[in-house]
């Protein structure tokens, strides 16, 4: 991500590598990502200031930008090494998509809503993030031309299990997806191991809903 750290804010971006620590958060490779991750240039001007504080913040279009420690937590589960393929469902800013350009080899992520779209794929280049495609369009039918992932990350809540996304989901792979209501939901990952998916529960969470084909239906 050459021209992604400059000095500005880098104390700030510290401090909140500092704050993930203190809340358990140990994945070196996690707390790497978000040092070399400028959040401020992917929120709106007006909540800028709050870039590295541990909060959500609203991006426009009636999204939001989910809580660093939230990201951070999200990514640990995944235990990427730095070779995998990864697809992502809900771009929103791209501030996550450009966490996970540091943690895997190829990112592919798709945002249903144009103006997200347009503006991460912006700010990406900017950035001059290399490792990463977008696509615009509904995430809940996956983007199968790269398929299988080896992670699925899904960014916003569905009432079940999107079953295009575990098709698309290589042996050994993880899928992260919060499951439940539109207002409250539970973390579920789903791992494909010997020929089947296990199911496990992490923990209570709160998403935007998933909105298309398999998730919620305007
Ligand atoms: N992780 C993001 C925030 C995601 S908010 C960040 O770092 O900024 C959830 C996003 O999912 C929103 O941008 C929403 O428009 C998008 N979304 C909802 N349903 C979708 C679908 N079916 N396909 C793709 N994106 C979807």
């Amino acid at each position: 991500m050459a021209g992604s750290v400059g000095p500005e804010y880098r104390g700030a971006r510290r401090r909140l590598v500092e704050t993930l620590q203190t809340m358990g958060i140990r994945d070196l490779s996690v707390l790497r990502a978000v040092d070399l991750t400028p959040r401020h240039v992917f929120v709106p001007t007006g909540v800028r200031h709050r870039a590295y504080e541990d909060s959500a913040l609203p991006i426009g279009n009636g999204q939001t930008i989910s809580q660093p420690s939230v990201h951070a937590r999200y990514l640990e589960l995944l235990h990427l090494t730095g070779k995998e393929r990864v697809l992502e469902v809900g771009t929103g800013t791209g501030y996550q998509t450009a966490l996970l350009s540091n943690l895997a080899a190829q990112v592919f992520s798709i945002e249903r809503v144009p103006a997200l779209y347009e503006q991460a794929r912006e700010i990406l280049r900017q950035l001059d993030v290399r490792n990463v495609s977008m696509l615009l369009g509904d995430g809940t039918i996956g983007w199968r031309e790269y398929a299988p992932y080896d992670a699925i990350l899904v960014s916003a809540g569905a009432p079940t299990v999107p079953a295009p996304l575990l098709d698309q989901l290589a042996e050994g792979g993880t899928l992260l997806i919060p499951l439940g209501g539109k207002d409250e939901q539970t973390l579920v990952s789903f791992e494909r191991r010997d020929g089947t998916v296990v199911r496990r529960d992490i923990a209570p969470v709160r998403f935007v809903p998933l909105l298309g084909t398999h998730g919620w239906q305007g």
